[in-house]
Parts: C-alpha cells; sequence; structure tokens
C-alpha cells in the first residue's frame, strides 16, 4: 500500500508573513499568527535552553505544583476553550469539553506521578558487584520540540508537552496551522502559572515552521501527525542525531464477536467512527463482524447510523471536515470501494457536501481497496463479515498500521485482544484507554513508535543514567593491570559458582 502524500492544506489566507485560522464550518475568522521562520524558531529554542536551569531546579515537587495550577487554570477556562475549539476545529462543544477533560486528566496524573516514576531509583546488584550501591536517575533532554495537528489539538500534541514538561524539560510547540489559537491558549494559560521563563513557548506557520523546528538544535522532538510527514521529519532529525517520537495515522479495527453485546457495539462503532466527523486517529474505519451476528449488526448499525447528521444539532449531529484535502480523501476512498464492487448501505458519494459529510457505511469492499487498507480519515466505516474471530484477528493485522482496536466480546475478549498488533485497545468498549492515565499512548508499525501518557511517557522524555558508588573495598579486584594471580582465578570460582552446571 502506498500511503498518499500529505498535501499541505493552506486552507487559512496566507501573506509572506502571517496567516489567518478561520472557522472551517463558516470561514468566519478565528485569529492571525505569524509564518515564524528558521531565525524565530531557532530564537525560540534558544529562550526555551536559557529556562531549562531553572524548570529542572524546580524538581518533581516544584513542577508538580506549577502543573496542577495549569490544570486548575485550564479548567477555569473551561468553556472559553471548548467554544474556541468548537469555532476553529469544528468539532461541537460537547466533544470538545470530553477532549479537554481527557487532557485534564493525564495533566493530573503526570504532575501525580513524574516524581514516583523518574525519581532516583535503587538498582539491586548482584553478588560479584556486592560492594556497590547501583542506582538510576532520569535526567530532562533540556528542551523537546513538538509538532501537532488539528484533529484533536488539545489531547494529542497535550500529551508529548504534559511528559515532556513533567519530566523536566521546556518545551516549544508548533501547533497545526488550522489550529493555532487552540495551541496558543493552552501555551498562555501555562504562562499565568509559569511567567517566570519561557518553559513553554510556541512558533506557528506550516510545514516550514515545523521543517525549521526539526533542526532548531532541539534535544528531541515529538511529532503527531502523518506517517508521510513523519518520514520527512525522521529524515530532517537523523542529520543531528535527534531523537524523535512519532504518533502517527491508523487504520484502526473494531471485532465483533459472535457473543457480543452488538448494541454496545455499534454504539461505540458510530461514537468512534463518526464522531469528530472521523477525523480520530484512533477512530474506527473497519469493522469485522462474524458471521452468526452480521446481519443483526448491520441492522442496528444503519438504523443508528441513520439518526447522525453532519452539522446537525447535538448530541446526534457533528461537526465538519477541517480540511478540504481530506474531503477529497474520503471521497475517493467511497468512490473507489463502489466500483470494485462494494456497497453503501448508509449514504454513499451524495453523503459528502463540503464541508460537512454525513455518516456512510459501506459493506462487500475487497481488502485491498484503499477504503480499507489506507487511513480514511472521514465519517465511513466499512463493515466485514468474517468466519470467526480468527480470522477477524488476521484482517485486523493486515496493513501497516497499529494504532488503536476495539473488541466486543462477553467471554473471549482478552484472547481477540491479545491476538491484535496494536498499542492500544479497549474492550466492549472503545478509546477507554485514553481515559486511564496511566496508560502509555502510541502505536507500532506506520503508526510510529515512542510513547507519551503514563510512566512509558515520562520515561520517554527523560534519558536514564546508571550510577554506582563503591560502599566498600572489594576483597579482590579483577579489573586492574595489577590483580595478581589470584584475582581471576577467585573470580572464575564465582562465576562458576553463579553461571555453572550446579547453578541454578
Ligand atoms: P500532517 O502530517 O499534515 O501535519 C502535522 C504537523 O506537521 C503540522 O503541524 C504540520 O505543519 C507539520 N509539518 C508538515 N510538514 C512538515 C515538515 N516537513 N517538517 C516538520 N513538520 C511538518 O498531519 P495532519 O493532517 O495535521 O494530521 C492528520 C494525521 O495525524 C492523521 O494521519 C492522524 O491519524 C494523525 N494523528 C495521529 C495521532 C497519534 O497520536 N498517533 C494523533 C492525532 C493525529
Amino acid at each position: 500500500m502506498t500511503e498518499q502524500p500529505a498535501a499541505p492544506d493552506h486552507r487559512a489566507a496566507v501573506s509572506r508573513t502571517t496567516f489567518d485560522s478561520v472557522d472551517p464550518a463558516t470561514g468566519a475568522m478565528v485569529a492571525t499568527f505569524p509564518v515564524d521562520g528558521a531565525t524565530e524558531v531557532r530564537d525560540a529554542v534558544a529562550r526555551a535552553r536559557a529556562a531549562t536551569r531553572w524548570w529542572d531546579g524546580l524538581g518533581f515537587d516544584g513542577r508538580g505544583r506549577r502543573l496542577a495550577a495549569w490544570r486548575k487554570a485550564l479548567h477555569s477556562s473551561l468553556d472559553e476553550l471548548a467554544d474556541l475549539v468548537h469555532r476553529e476545529n469544528g468539532k461541537s462543544v460537547d466533544e470538545a469539553t470530553l477532549e479537554i477533560g481527557a487532557h485534564l486528566d493525564v495533566l493530573a496524573w503526570a504532575s501525580a506521578n513524574a516524581g514516583r516514576v523518574l525519581g532516583t531509583r535503587r538498582v539491586r546488584r548482584g553478588l560479584i558487584t556486592s560492594n556497590q550501591a547501583a542506582s538510576v536517575t532520569y535526567r530532562p533532554y533540556g528542551v523537546v520540540g513538538v509538532i501537532g495537528t488539528w484533529n484533536w489539538p488539545v489531547y494529542t500534541p497535550g500529551g508529548a508537552i504534559v511528559s515532556a514538561l513533567a519530566a523536566g524539560n521546556c518545551v516549544v510547540y508548533k501547533p497545526s496551522e488550522l489550529t493555532p489559537a487552540i495551541g496558543r491558549f493552552v501555551v498562555d494559560a501555562f504562562t499565568t502559572v509559569v511567567g517566570e521563563h519561557p518553559v513553554l513557548s510556541t512558533v506557528t506557520g506550516f510545514g516550514p515552521s515545523g521543517a525549521a523546528l526539526c533542526s532548531a538544535g532541539v534535544d528531541k522532538l515529538s511529532f503527531v501527525g502523518s506517517a508521510a510527514t513523519g518520514r520527512t521529519v525522521m529524515a530532517q532529525c537523523a542529520t543531528t542525531l535527534t531523537p524523535v517520537v512519532l504518533e502517527l495515522g491508523g487504520k484502526d479495527a473494531m471485532i465483533v464477536a459472535d457473543d457480543a453485546d452488538l448494541d454496545a457495539a455499534v454504539d461505540g462503532a458510530l461514537w468512534l467512527g463518526v464522531g469528530n466527523s472521523g477525523q480520530t486517529c484512533i477512530g474506527t474505519e473497519r469493522i469485522y463482524v462474524t458471521d452468526r451476528v452480521y446481519d443483526a449488526f448491520l441492522d442496528k448499525l444503519t438504523a443508528r447510523a441513520r439518526r447522525l447528521t453532519a452539522g446537525g444539532p447535538e448530541p446526534c449531529g457533528y461537526g465538519p471536515m477541517l480540511s478540504p484535502g481530506q474531503i477529497e480523501t474520503v471521497r475517493r476512498h467511497v468512490q473507489d470501494a463502489l466500483a470494485r464492487g462494494g456497497r453503501a448501505v448508509v449514504g454513499g458519494p451524495e453523503s459528502v457536501r463540503p464541508p460537512f459529510i454525513d455518516p456512510i457505511v459501506l459493506v462487500d469492499v475487497p481488502d485491498d481497496a484503499p477504503a480499507m487498507a489506507e487511513e480514511t480519515f472521514g465519517p465511513t466505516l466499512v463493515v466485514t463479515r468474517v468466519r470467526d474471530t480468527d480470522e477477524a484477528v488476521a484482517k485486523a493485522n493486515s496493513g501497516p498500521f497499529g494504532l488503536g482496536a476495539s473488541v466486543f466480546s462477553r467471554h473471549h475478549g482478552r484472547r481477540i485482544a491479545a491476538g491484535l498488533r496494536v498499542g492500544m485497545v479497549s474492550v466492549n468498549n472503545v478509546m477507554v484507554f485514553t481515559a486511564v492515565g496511566g496508560l502509555p499512548f502510541g502505536g507500532v508499525g506506520d503508526s510510529g513508535f515512542g510513547r507519551v501518557h503514563g510512566a512509558d511517557g515520562l520515561r520517554e522524555f527523560a534519558w536514564p543514567k546508571a550510577m554506582t558508588v563503591q560502599q566498600m573495598a572489594p576483597p579482590f579486584n579483577p579489573m586492574s593491570f595489577f590483580r595478581g594471580p589470584s584475582a581471576i582465578r577467585n573470580y572464575r570460582a564465582l562465576i562458576r559458582m553463579l553461571h555453572g552446571r550446579r547453578s541454578r
């Protein structure tokens, strides 16, 4: 499968030095931002670098208090931020509120647990090193660059920003060119509680501004976006050996087994596949249903999907597509699926009425069609009949992506989920893993690597430093040119005891 290159989407008006962000539903202007070039980006990184010693010096407790204050500041402006997310991203105020709430959970977990996860940890020593005290500490990288996307503009870049800050790094953040005002709002809230130094700042602009951040001397780069841009970012960072975290796209599957609660599965499929107009990296795009319950599932799914309307009122309405390029991808996938013998049982090409797309449910689509193999990123669901859950797992695992998944089965959910090659999976619900602050978020294969959130996310933004401290002189020292003949003899006796035939 070849992925379509991510076409830069210059929906907003662009002048040489500024660009406007607009409401995708109405075209109304939201705000104007500078197009930051290499000099501005490099300056922002230099300012952040000057703040690293101070932020690191606050320690876990000091940073935890500031991060808790940031959480409170964001909470007290919840309505204002939800309204801004609605206006600039297009999702409904309810969906925006859920996204912000999930971000606040992540923030709470990181600020409360960073010291426990990253604080100095003693490590058990062995017999040969019994005279040493062994420990590991986790040190922040310094300045972390975060490049974000627009679809979950608070939560997804927020995961990297929060993990990096809690680990003691300063952050320079480039929000998506489609949602810069949301990025700026979140950073301004931080500045109200950490005003002393530019610990967290933004640079704005399009792809070249992101590219400038990759080569501005950051110590680690965390990227959220498409696999196509992720490859470019990784290549850019390779020239300076800058380590990267890549949170990329997906083609998430749902498996519905014979013993599934079909109503719950339908509810979850629509929420995660159609909500946010399907513009969710962990959105359900493929549904594999076992033969015995396929017809009943499809009946329920189609009946409920017909109640949803793009641009309609809440709770059954959802917002517009944010990027015209993505609308064309959805149109292409649907038309191609129909041309290959697929059938639309809800909606069809006529559902695409920019900037909105009504729900589309497809069946009988061949496995190699783009609608099955590439990320669609729109409110479309492709339902496929399978013999059993083994076939469902095999089909779900085909293809290069491995981000999230869901499984509906009353008795076999854990077993089915264990066979899936994905970074995250929910059994008998959808995307609940995002609501557990201690769980890592990320994928495998073309969905990227590295993690944000939870202990793994905190460790992603710190380097481990191993230390031994000798507490008493060793009885013999084989690691010396002047060891004398008995030292290696004693050492051989010790390793025979530890690793020889009679060892355990
Ligand atoms: P995109 O790759 O077009 O852009 C992402 C960001 O990269 C933007 O800020 C953009 O300005 C910047 N950029 C573009 N070219 C660049 C370059 N050469 N160097 C550096 N930065 C550059 O993606 P998008 O359209 O904003 O987002 C949609 C994609 O993001 C989908 O594939 C979706 O699945 C994925 N996504 C993944 C996650 C995750 O956590 N895995 C979360 C949200 C979205």
